[in-house]
This record gives C-alpha cells, structure tokens and sequence, in this order.
C-alpha cells in the first residue's frame, strides 16, 4: 500500500510503499477513503511528543470501508477510526468512566499506525460509524476536530458567553455546535488573520478579533485550541468570576506566569486530554442533527507535508484532509 511515513522526528514524511497491514483478532482491516489532518499531527512530526512509535504512519481522523476482520461491522460498511486507539480496560481510569486517561492507552497515529496510508487498521471496539449526509472528506475533521472540540464544550459548562481562542478546525465545528446551544460565540484568533475571521462571522460568531486585544466583552468560558501559551492568561483575563478556560489541545508552548488575581473568582483553568468512545457516540449523533457543515481543504495523499505546512503556518481555512480513496 501506499503511504506517507515518519522516520524520525522533526523530518518530512516520505512516500513509501508498505505491505498491507494484516488485521489482529478484533480488528477491522479499512480502506482508508479520506484521513484528517490534525495538529497533533504537527506535534508528533515535529516531535513536541515523546516517543512516538517508529517508523510511523501518522493520522488519527480516518474514515475508510471496512475490507475485513471483526465481528462489529460488516464488509464495506464506513467506519471512522479515532485517537483513542486501545485502552487497557482495568485501570482505575478505566474502571471509572475515564478511559480517555487510560494509563495504558494506545493512539492512533502515534503509537499506533494511523490513516496517512490506502489502508490501515483499528480496533473495532474503538470504529464509529460515520453519519449519513457527510462525504468522507467532510466526514474526517469530525472524528478528533469535532470530537475532542465536543468534549471540551462539554467541559466548558453551558455558559452562554463562550470564547473560541484559536479558529481552525475545532473551532470551526464547536462554533457551529455552540450556536445551535444558543451560545453566543466570540472567535479569538491571530491579529490580522482575516480568512479565519471572516468564516468564524459566516460560521454564526458574534465578533472576531485578535486574541491578545481586549475582548468585546466579558465571557462565560473560553476554550483554547490554538498551541500558544500566552493565550491561557489571556483567556483568564477574559472570563468572568466563575468562569472556565479549557485547554483543548495536546501540546502548548509554556504558560507564562500570571498574576492570582486572573484565576481568583472561582474561575476554573483545565485541559482536555483525548477522547472516549462515549464522547464519539454523541457527537457522531450530535453532528448530523446541528447540522455541522465541515469547511475542508483537501491534499492527495502525497501531499501531505504541505498540508502540515500549511497547518504549521496557520494558513488552512478550516481544516486540512488528505483526500487517500484517488
Ligand atoms: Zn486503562
Ligand atoms: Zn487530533
């Protein structure tokens, strides 16, 4: 098969042809129709994680066809497989509901080889069925985008003043699930980046502007998407007593110190680490209903280092995926 593989980090992906990944007890083997491009990606390539399987087949936002093995799905049925990749299913993480701590867990496209490839395979305890109404390129950003965005909202509270620090890929679904909450939906991105203004505006945000000026106005909660330190402070400052900043990303550059006046107010400051299956399950229910509309940008496989160029250098409108299926 073909793939774009990693050899060692902070080194571009080459093009490689690999013999067909052979599917375990469990496990489903996939033709891969379409894979997301993730920032994680970014940190894995750019090696800002430790360890990452070696070589790799990174990629984690994969919707593909189900070509064998399993008992869950049935040849050809359309599958999404996600970070969460395994887990152990008998540690106290696991045991309470929180299998995205999973001491043991295992991730897709990075210790486990991911969707940058014709074929790849997946626990089918971890598959979900992709939602009718979506093509798989529109179908891809929703498996960690819309997911891990999903899980951070949840953890965001409902309040109704929500700002969205960072506006590509998760911003741009949670943005649209915000909205159909009856949120109001302020967009803080990088000073001047008009692209991503202007589709947080045709997205149903009420303002947008740069995330380091003052906001329009006091907020509820906050999420941070984008990897940038000094958005954590900012976003503090920006939320009202009692509110919450989430965290929602895998990677960030050092928080700088803050004054104990920002956090004073009850005000609540966490990160959001992966996924469960359950957070799947609703927002892949979720998403048709809103209905979220994906924005993508879509590179052959081949391309895909200039799709985590573009990723890197904040210039994707929406989100990035590798278009596999020719
Ligand atoms: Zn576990
Ligand atoms: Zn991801």
């Amino acid at each position: 098969m073909r793939a774009m593989v990693l050899r060692a980090p902070g080194e571009p992906l080459r093009e490689a042809e690999l013999p067909a990944p052979e599917p375990g007890p469990g496990q489903v083997l996939v033709a891969v129709d379409a894979c997301g491009v993730c920032r994680t990606d970014l940190h894995v390539v750019d090696g800002e994680l430790p360890d990452p399987k070696l070589p790799l087949v990174p990629g984690h936002q994969i919707v593909g066809r189900v070509v064998a093995g399993g008992e869950r799905f049935a040849a050809g049925d359309r599958v999404g497989i996600p970070w969460l990749g395994w887990t152990c299913g008998e540690c106290r993480y696991c045991l309470s509901g929180r299998e995205n701590l999973c001491d043991r867990a295992r991730f897709t496209g990075y210790q486990l080889d991911g969707g940058y490839a014709e074929l790849a395979v997946g626990d089918e305890r971890f598959c979900f069925p992709v939602p009718e109404g979506y093509d798989d390129l529109q179908a891809a950003p929703l498996l960690c985008a819309g997911l891990i965005g999903y899980r951070s909202l949840r953890l965001a509270g409902d309040g109704e003043r929500l700002g969205l620090y960072g506006f590509g890929a998760s911003g741009h679904i949670i943005a649209q699930v915000a909205r159909h909450e009856g949120r109001r939906v302020f967009a803080f991105t990088r000073a001047g980046d008009d692209q991503a203004q202007e589709l947080a505006l045709g997205l149903g945000a009420e303002w947008a502007g740069d995330a380091l000026g003052p906001p329009p106005e006091e907020l509820d909660a906050a999420i941070v998407f984008a990897p940038v330190g000094e958005l954590v402070p900012a976003a503090l400052a920006a939320v009202a007593k009692g509110g919450v900043v989430v965290c929602a990303g895998i990677h960030m550059t050092d928080i700088p110190s803050f004054p104990y006046e920002l956090l004073w107010g009850e005000r609540v400051l966490r990160s959001v680490a992966n996924l469960t299956r359950q957070d799947g399950e609703e927002f892949m229910a979720l998403a048709p209903r809103v209905p979220v509309r994906t924005e993508v940008e879509p590179f052959p496989l081949e391309q895909a280092n200039d799709a985590l160029a573009r990723l890197r250098a904040g210039e994707v409108r929406g989100a990035a995926v590798l278009a596999v299926r020719a």
